[in-house]
């Protein structure tokens, strides 16, 4: 069967976060309405049909409202029939499909119109409102689940225990590298009952394998230039102009031509300079900023690519275009700033002018990460 191998890996990989019990589908099974109290999460990669997969359920809930009152018995439980869907999307993407109704769960290739059985909300609380309102709905999908609060997971496990409701949650959970998301995902994979894995094509022009992952790159002179390891975490697309090499593309990529340059720097290098700083002493990280700001070929970051990827039988130079992206000094300050807390506030400041940093980029990814985004 197609995706066997990624299926596998997707297991694989779930039994390494310490999820051994639980169960993994494939992705052709016609709905379940008769088992109450699931959680199901749905996971894949972009384009690999997760909104296709709600639209599946809605059209499955279609055929099974037509059936008799026996069958009702055993998808209804205090007053909510599972038969029912209701579909949870974001306010935040209120806008991205323009052209179809509001009622309209679109994806690549058409849409079906939900009725009253659509919301969007902002966070857990508005959710708790909406299943509040809507007493006699018991499926729930809950679109891109790991883009809301914690809180979200504990919400929707407490009304499935009391109610016998089924969540379902297409939602990415892992990172460009190829980590959990954020805490939500996290949660969300503990307290699920099931995992269905999609698939996608590797998007390589050299690979036809089914894959898993999120890759980011960026475009320098129409070379493909892999996200370093200590990219910003959150980059929230500007004009989506792929050719200004600031701003970072996505595709899906097999475990093969998922590159990652620059762990083993963030954690060798990186993160010892900016513990130094921590301590007081800030010399040796403006050093290598500034040489990553000037002349990346000195610093410490072209001796690990070139060992990690150069360095061996089967060389890997697009890992080194990685070196041709824009603002290296500026994601990695930031990475000791937001993600590592070892570099303050005022070292922060007092680096940017000292090495003439660019404060446009800086101040956007502060406010991507959701830090104050004023350096001055
Ligand atoms: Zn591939």
């Amino acid at each position: 069967m197609k995706g066997n191998s990624a299926q596998g890996e997707a297991g694989a990989f779930l039994k390494s976060l310490g999820f051994p019990s639980i169960r993994l589908h494939g992705s052709r099974d016609h709905f379940d309405f008769t088992h109450e109290n699931r959680r199901i999460l749905v996971i894949g990669p972009m384009g690999s049909g997760k909104t296709e997969f709600s639209a599946g359920v809605w059209r499955d809930a279609k055929v099974a409202l037509r059936k008799s009152g026996k069958i009702a018995e055993s998808t209804t439980k205090e007053g909510a029939d599972r038969r029912k869907v209701f579909f949870v999307r974001s306010q935040l993407d209120a806008g991205r499909f323009p052209d179809y109704p509001e009622d309209a769960l679109a994806y690549r290739g058409g849409y079906e119109r939900c009725g009253q059985g659509i919301a969007r909300i902002r966070d857990s609380f508005d959710l708790e409102q909406v299943i509040a309102d809507n007493p006699e709905y018991g499926t729930w999908v809950i679109d891109e689940a790991s883009f809301y609060d914690e809180r979200l997971a504990y919400v929707t496990a407490r009304e499935a225990e009391r109610r016998g409701l089924i969540f379902v949650y297409p939602t990415l959970v892992l990172n460009f590298r190829r980590e959990i998301f954020n805490s939500t995902a996290r949660l969300l994979l503990e307290t699920s009952t099931d995992v269905t894995t999609l698939t996608a094509y590797c998007e390589h022009s050299d690979c036809l394998t089914d894959s898993l992952y999120t890759y980011r790159y960026y475009t320098v002179d129409d070379r493909e230039c892999p996200a370093l390891y200590f990219d910003p975490l959150i980059v929230i697309g500007g004009d989506r102009d792929k050719k200004d090499p600031r701003e970072p593309d996505y595709c899906t990529r097999c475990d093969h031509h998922h590159w990652l340059p620059g762990k083993e720097y963030t954690y060798f290098t990186l993160k010892p300079l900016g513990e130094s700083a921590a301590r007081g002493n800030a010399e040796p990280l403006e050093r290598e900023l500034h040489l990553l700001k000037s002349d990346p070929r000195k610093s410490a970051l072209y001796t690990s690519l070139k060992e990690a990827h150069m360095d061996r039988d089967d060389p890997q130079p697009v890992c080194m275009n990685a070196l041709s992206v824009p603002c290296l000094a500026e994601k990695a300050l930031l990475y000791l700033f937001v993600e590592q807390n070892l570099v303050s506030l005022s070292q922060l400041r007092l680096l940017t002018d000292r090495l003439k940093l660019d404060r446009e980029y800086l101040s956007g990814r502060l406010r991507d990460n959701g830090r104050e985004g004023r350096l001055d």
